[in-house]
């Protein structure tokens, strides 16, 4: 059994029932051991988009991490993902941020998330339900959220 963090993230059409929804399909991957807050966040990197919401879910599965991610881009493409701009809108955005495994680096899957350190929009919700997450060589969750500021991450929900 392996733990993934899973970030999960909306800033298309109903943005609240994409992420309800999709924490009903990972419960179908293995199971959930922790779920963060709801943040409402302000889009980083990317065209001028409307905010975001953000959230990351702790997930225990037996699936490999390949099967792990075809899953999540399965569950993606059911909430009508499309990929036009990078990081441009969208209706779910479902990426595995960190392991408790060895880290992996292959074409299509990098865990931890290259990008997860410096997003405070990843490393808030992280925090919340693993902050000992490794984030990047011998850097913590919690190491990393102290060393990031200048972008807007609000509460909107401990319990949604
Ligand atoms: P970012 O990766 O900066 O958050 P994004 O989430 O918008 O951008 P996507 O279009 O969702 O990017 O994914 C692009 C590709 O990233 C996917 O096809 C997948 O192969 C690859 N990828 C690499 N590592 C990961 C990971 N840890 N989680 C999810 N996708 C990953
Ligand atoms: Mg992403
Ligand atoms: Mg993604």
């Amino acid at each position: 059994m392996t733990r993934f963090a899973v970030a999960l993230g909306s800033n298309q059409g109903s943005r609240i029932d994409h992420m309800r929804q999709a924490v009903t399909e990972l419960r179908a991957l293995g199971t959930i051991e922790g779920i963060s807050g709801l943040y409402e966040t302000e889009p980083v990197g990317g065209p001028d988009q409307d905010p975001f919401l953000n959230a990351v879910v702790l997930l225990d599965t037996d699936l490999p991490p390949a099967r792990l991610l075809e899953s999540l881009q399965r569950i993606e493409t059911a909430h009508d993902r499309v990929r036009t701009v990078r990081w441009g809108p969208r209706t779910l955005d479902l990426d595995i941020v960190a392991v408790d495994d060895q880290p992996m680096d292959t074409p299509d899957l990098q865990v931890p998330h290259p990008r997860a350190a410096e997003r405070l929009f990843v490393l808030q919700p992280l925090c919340d339900v693993w902050p000992e997450a490794m984030v990047r060589d011998g850097l913590t969750a919690a190491e990393a959220l102290a060393s990031v500021s200048g972008q807007k991450v609000d509460l909107v929900a401990a319990d949604w």
